[in-house]
């Protein structure tokens, strides 16, 4: 058995209730054997048993009180899975499906996104299975100061440095971060998409969108498309779906949907994303809104991948939101280009699929990194006290993004999987960990 599917099945049998995360770590170690079962060096390093298995997981009690003096107790994570590189970076995501499984999963994925990036971030998730849905202000404030009661033992500018993801955004981040000062004492950049006047940084809440549109734009052009003439179907309508509708928007595509968890809109005007910002980010209310301000658009309960018609699709909503058969779809009603907003929003069969019928594919590992990416740039802004101005922050945002596309699709070409980027982002983002890992010994 080569070393990549012996390591795959002690992890199966080692994590057997972990399904996301046998998935995301199934698609990397496939796409890792042609380097490291021809090369002995990285077995007898025990490279991959070491790189699969987190340097910490840190479960903890989070008991808040609502408006009501009622007590309630959720469970907090933080899985530091990998600092070879630079300090555990990644995000806390608050959503009722949390679970160990889904935050190892997110946080493997991390290693090779941060790695990607080409800047000193190690890889890292965390999160709770709270709902903000329907909690007031106070309750959000409470929640994330208890929050934080636990976790400023773990994290610190040097150490962890934790962020935005579902269902935590500027407003959770400033809770967290007074929490923290409020502990430590210190101010520093222990967070990243901090609000302006306490060290975040410019274009950080537009990151991610903009980014995904910068390499669909590269992607695009190298293989002698438009973005203008596309037709793009977007899911989702938080903070990645927002900025990915309005930069696709300000470079001349037609964006035709978004959704939420209830349902989807398809506006064939193109959608208009100050109404989805208003109805989103300042009111927090249900997608079916929409139709308050645009009449004439259609709004449908499910899936909008089982409904839209598009040549390019950016699913900005969640893990394994496209399946095989909607796959099958989006191929046979002409789309050629998909490319991941979300962190895996495409399941395994719904990317071979892709992959077979030489769909332009680009993972969320590399075209998604542009959020975390600029954190990053938050955090060096905030290391020699200073900030950027908007243009020079997206200016770098679009040059770290077009040079993961050229990256990605040299280790394509190198390992003859040419326009596999699944296995290009693996390959090229796994080489620099594995190399700052054998650097450092068996630690
Ligand atoms: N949650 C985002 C991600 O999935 C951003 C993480 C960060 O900025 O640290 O990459």
């Amino acid at each position: 058995m080569k070393y990549s599917e012996r390591v795959l099945e002690e992890l199966k049998k080692n994590n057997p209730h972990q399904p996301e995360f046998i998935q995301a770590a199934t698609e990397v170690l496939e796409s890792l054997s042609p380097v490291v079962d021809t090369d002995p060096k990285y077995e007898k390093a025990g490279l991959l048993e070491r790189l699969v298995e987190p340097e910490r997981t840190i479960m903890f009690r989070i008991p808040w009180v609502d408006d009501n003096g009622e007590v309630h107790v959720n469970r907090g994570y933080r899985v530091q899975f990998n600092s070879a590189i630079g300090p555990y970076k990644g995000g806390l995501r608050l959503h009722p499906s949390v679970n160990l499984s889904i935050i190892k999963f997110l946080g493997f994925e991390q290693i090779f996104k941060n790695s990607l990036t080409g800047l000193p971030i190690g890889g890292a998730k965390g999160g709770s299975d709270f709902d903000p849905k329907g909690k007031s202000d106070m309750e959000i404030m409470r929640f994330c100061q208890a929050f934080m009661n636990e976790l400023y033992k773990y994290v610190g500018a040097d150490e962890d440095v934790p962020a935005g993801d579902i269902g935590t955004g500027a407003r959770e981040v400033g809770y967290l971060y007074g929490q923290y000062k409020k502990l430590t004492n210190r101010s520093e950049g222990v967070l990243t998409g901090k609000g302006l006047s306490f060290g975040g940084s410019l274009a950080r809440t537009e990151a991610t969108g903009y980014g995904l549109v910068y390499i669909t734009e590269e992607l695009l052009k190298d293989h002698g498309k438009n973005i203008q003439d596309a037709r793009i179907a977007v899911s989702g309508s938080g903070n990645v779906a927002i900025y990915a509708i309005e930069k696709a928007e300000q470079l001349g595509a037609k964006v035709i949907s978004c959704s939420d968890s209830t349902g989807y809109i398809i506006d064939e005007n193109g959608i208009d994303v100050d109404a989805v910002k208003q109805i989103k980010e300042v009111e927090r209310k249900r997608i079916k809104e929409y139709l308050n301000y645009h009449p004439e658009a259609t709004y449908g309960e499910g899936s909008v991948w089982d409904n839209v018609i598009c040549d390019v699709a950016l699913p900005c909503a969640t893990q394994n939101e496209i399946n095989k058969a909607e796959a099958q779809r989006l191929a046979d009603s002409g789309c050629y280009a998909v490319c991941e907003g979300a962190n895996m929003p495409t399941n395994a069969e719904a990317t071979e699929l892709f992959l077979e019928r030489d769909i332009l594919f680009l993972p969320g590992k590399a075209s998604n990194a542009g959020g975390v990416a600029t954190s990053a740039l938050e955090m060096g802004q905030n290391s020699i006290r200073s900030s950027w101005t908007f243009d020079e922050v997206d200016a770098k945002l679009k040059g770290i993004m077009i040079n993961i596309y050229y990256h990605m699709k040299e280790a394509c070409e190198q390992f003859d999987a040419k326009d596999n980027f699944v296995a290009g982002a693996n390959i090229a983002g796994f080489m620099k960990v594995a190399d700052a890992m054998m650097a450092q010994g068996i630690v």
